[in-house]
């Protein structure tokens, strides 16, 4: 079969994704997912740059080629070069496990789990619509729920007001599910380190089961005091971009619990080097995907076979998701079935996910222009989203 690279083509998926699909001059193809939500256009452009470099190589030597995407452009890392390299990597590991007809998985080592523990987001716009989402989600199987808790800014220094509301509703979401909840927090990057400790040891009583950019990614040597400072794990990753990034998290001791993106940090081939390295250092991987069925497949990939993973993020019933079904641009919609909390390892060949194309490409044609909020302090000045 040859599986030569013939064509790179990349398609705007509402609700704010982009896929690109990967086609061998023997017509076999794969599928990924390469958006960096807000930036979709721009990742575009730059896998249409790397596709210079790709376009006749065998689809099969993915080191080799990750390296080349990586080292050949002389600059390297960053939101959006990996994030191209991202979902060219996961199309050519469909394409992999495609041609001999198995499961990603199967040719990284063989799966460790039959199934992967999944949580959903809890939120909405006070604590009754709360405390019923995080019902929702107990009745619909869920152990596990994940919410933003503040729900706007917080200034740099910042009113103690804030921190009440705050604790206010998790104990009483706490108090209304008991303990048959998991109940992780993300700050979201919305604190600022002069805040980030009042939060924590404010929450703790309530037992969250981690915290989540308590601080900016940039400050990851206060993330560091931070979690020196407190029980409970403290998790970050979304916005690091490769080994070399984590690489800085670890030497630090910032945190317990590391947070890859599939579509952000260099895909399938570096993204499992990522949990290779945080398995030495005894640090769980939970990999972050507020994106489509693309991006969640290649995380139950790297799930599949990294014993120190220990629950997937999966964007169903996120806010900014509901404009499209997750499994809606499936043909076997069933592999991403979160019923019992659990999604089971994909065992289909590639990715373990079949693309409707013709509902993709219909899609496609309007394309989106999704961008992230723009959030402002009462002053008038920007605030972290
Ligand atoms: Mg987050």
């Amino acid at each position: 079969m040859d599986l030569n690279i013939a064509s790179i083509e990349t398609l705007l998926v509402p609700p704010r994704w982009l896929f690109v699909k990967v086609t061998t001059r023997s017509g076999l193809a794969g599928w990924g997912e390469a958006v960096l939500e807000g930036r979709a256009h721009t990742v575009a452009t730059a896998i249409d740059e790397l596709s210079d470099y790709l376009i006749g190589k065998d689809a099969r030597r993915i080191e080799h080629h990750w390296q080349a995407m990586y080292r050949g452009g002389f600059y390297r890392g960053g939101p959006i070069l990996m994030s191209a390299i991202s979902g060219l990597d996961q199309a050519l590991w469909d394409i992999m496990g495609r041609s001999y007809d198995e499961p990603v998985h199967a040719l990284l080592g063989g799966r460790v789990r039959d199934r992967m523990r999944v949580y959903a987001w809890v939120g909405g716009e006070n604590d009754e619509a709360i405390i019923e989402s995080a019902q929702a989600a107990i009745s619909a199987g869920f152990t596990t729920t994940k919410m933003n808790l503040l729900n706007g800014p917080l200034s740099i220094v910042d009113s103690h007001r804030k921190i009440d509301d705050a604790v206010t509703t998790l104990a009483r979401l706490r108090d209304a599910v008991g303990n048959k909840l998991d109940i992780a927090i993300d700050f979201h990057g919305r604190v600022h380190r002069p805040m980030a400790a009042v939060l924590i040891d404010a929450l703790a009583p309530y037992n969250p089961l981690f915290i989540e950019e308590p601080v900016l990614p940039e400050h990851l040597e206060f993330m560091a005091d931070l979690r020196r400072n407190t029980a409970i794990p403290i998790a970050t990753g979304e916005r690091l971009f490769s080994r070399y990034d984590f690489k800085r998290l670890l030497t630090l001791g910032a945190a317990d619990i590391v947070q890859p993106d599939l579509s952000h940090a260099g895909g399938i081939t570096e993204s499992r080097k990522i949990a290779n390295m945080t398995e030495a250092w005894d640090i769980a991987l939970a990999p972050h995907c507020p994106l489509g069925p693309l991006a969640l497949a290649a995380c139950l990939q790297v799930d599949a076979i990294s014993h120190n993973a220990f629950i997937q993020e999966q964007s169903q019933g996120i806010a900014y998701n509901q404009a499209n079904d997750l499994t809606r641009c499936l043909t076997n919609p069933e592999v991403l079935n979160f019923d019992s909390g659990f999604v089971k390892i994909p065992d289909g060949p590639g990715l373990g996910v079949e693309i409707d194309e013709q509902y993709v490409r219909t899609v496609a044609k309007s394309g989106h222009r999704w961008r992230n909020p723009l959030w402002t302090h009462e002053d008038g000045s920007v605030a972290e989203w």
